[in-house]
């Protein structure tokens, strides 16, 4: 057997603070990172054209991360069960290493992989590398996992993090003879979004790639941290918020990376406002890792309603309400202009996520799991976890002690963008109409017309009657 280590990537696509891929570079100086392009994944009919070109553009990156280090990042496109163990068969590759992930799918995956290692007989490894702390380490004192977020908070901030990871350097790659056996075995050239099916011709709101993704941690920390508890609310600043979303689902940037610079920006913060706001972003950094927690230990989030008034509700499901929904023309401006967003950025600020997730279950009576899977055709930034969490936490079907929060479009609006800056960003044919009109939505039919603007599609407040009324009736049941 040779001393190379072949390390495959899955949502870790960069060198800098991978616990996996330091530990394999700890063990030999042999080391060649692996991407399977899985078809299983990228058929599947709620991928985001946005993710993928994102996605692509890392492994651009992240193959020339290896080349600086001296070695390769290989790609391969066919089910993993099969290539990762053929292509480390074909190397005689001294073992596999990878970090582990909490999705179902992957769980299963993994474990097909590591059989067919284990019949191939060659060695492999795992590492908990996207969270600050392993699911296993957060647990209730009765040991059991957390299903309640301010608790697993307490706990999981008490804990000490680990610092980052060492880059990797000075690594050696695969002979011309060896690359040629790594193409035999399957081993392609990059392909781009279009070769895989995919169009996306709107740009990207984070650059692909390592190098981006730290730039724009350290320009958030250096200003905008300080700011974030107020500033993250309001949709129309598109500084209040981080937008390391997609870095983090890819694994672009390394997460005790992005702790580590918390930790420096809190030593240095001199208001009690910037150390609130650096707080809070941490809060958000722990609702992550408290969906990949709960994602891992019930999977069964994954399929459906944590809540049992929920698993069988009496949704309307009307198929014309939710393309009104995805077109953003439902008449109100605050949800349309949010839709808007999504399908030109492939992103959408979390306090319209919420809106609109809110507008979608409890205005329109539509499913939630329609729009988990509507976002996530979208979001370049889609996630699993995160995602399920929101819309879970939206429909008040999850795990959130709070059951029934319904979000009045009109007050949402007053509050978070009581100039209408926001909705006329993305409903650009509302420009003329008045600031008031469009926070109220009461904007007048002859308007509306003129504008060429949709009346509401439902009535908001009969509509919740309806939707209260609904759950009283299920819970009762
Ligand atoms: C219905 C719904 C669906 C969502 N779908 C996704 C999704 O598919 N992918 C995704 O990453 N986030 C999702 N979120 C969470 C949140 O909206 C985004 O993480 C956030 O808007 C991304 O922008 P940012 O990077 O500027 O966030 P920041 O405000 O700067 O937050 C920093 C980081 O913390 C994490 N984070 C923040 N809020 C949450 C949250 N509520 N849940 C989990 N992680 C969070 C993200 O990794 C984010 O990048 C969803 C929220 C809702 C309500």
């Amino acid at each position: 057997m040779s001393d190379l280590i072949l390390f495959w990537h899955r949502r870790d696509l960069r060198t800098s603070d991978n616990v996996g891929l330091a530990a394999a570079r700890d063990q030999s100086q042999k080391v060649v990172g692996v991407f399977c392009l899985d078809p299983n994944l990228l058929e599947r009919d709620d991928v985001a054209p946005a993710r993928v070109t994102y996605m692509l553009g890392c492994l651009q990156a992240l193959q020339a991360r290896y080349a600086k280090a001296g070695s390769q990042l290989l790609i391969l496109k066919t089910d993993p069960q099969r290539g990762i163990s053929a292509l480390a068969a074909a190397l005689n590759a001294s073992a596999v290493f990878w970090n582990l992930d909490v999705e179902p799918y992957s769980q299963t995956r993994d474990r097909s992989v590591q059989e067919a290692l284990q019949q191939a007989g060659i060695p492999f490894k795992n590492f908990w590398d996207q969270l600050l702390h392993a699911p296993d380490e957060i647990r209730t004192g009765n040991g059991d996992p957390y299903t309640v977020y301010t608790p697993f908070w307490r706990n999981w901030s008490s804990k000490p993090k680990a610092d980052p990871a060492p880059d990797l350097e000075k690594a050696s790659g695969l002979t011309e003879k060896e690359q040629k056996t790594a193409q035999k075995a399957g081993a392609i050239d990059l392909p781009t979004a279009k070769d895989l099916g995919f169009t996306w011709d709107n740009s990207l709101l984070l650059e692909p790639g390592e190098a981006a993704a730290y730039d724009r941690l350290e320009a958030f920390c250096d200003r905008a941290i300080a700011d974030y508890q107020e500033q993250r609310n309001f949709p129309f600043n598109a500084e209040g918020t981080s937008h390391l979303s997609a870095a983090l689902k890819f694994g672009a940037i390394g997460v005790r990376t992005v702790w580590a610079k918390t930790a420096e920006v809190m030593e240095q913060a001199r208001s009690d406002e910037a150390q609130d706001g650096i707080r809070v972003w941490r809060q958000e950094l722990a609702w992550r890792e408290f969906y990949q927690t709960v994602m891992y230990f019930f999977p069964e989030l994954a399929e459906g309603a944590y809540r049992k008034p929920f698993q069988d509700f009496p949704w309307d499901n009307k198929s014309d309400y939710f393309k009104a929904w995805c077109d953003g023309k439902t008449g109100y401006p605050i949800v349309d202009a949010a839709m808007r967003q999504l399908n030109e950025l492939g992103w959408m600020h979390n306090r319209c996520r919420m809106i609109v997730a809110s507008f979608l279950t409890k205005d329109l009576i539509i499913d939630w799991r329609w729009g988990e899977k509507y976002f996530m055709q979208k979001l370049y930034d889609g996630d699993l976890s995160a995602n399920n969490g929101g819309w879970q936490w939206s429909a008040s079907s999850g795990m959130d002690p709070k059951p029934l929060r319904i979000f009045n479009p009109a007050s949402q609006t007053k509050k978070f963008d009581s100039e209408a800056d926001y909705i006329r960003t993305w409903l650009p044919e509302l420009r003329s109409i008045d600031t008031e009109a469009l926070v109220t939505g009461d904007i007048l039919p002859l308007e509306r017309d003129r504008c060429g603007y949709p009346a509401p599609i439902v009535d908001h407040n009969q509509q919740q009657k309806r939707f209260k009324a609904l759950y009283q009736q299920q819970k009762e049941a």
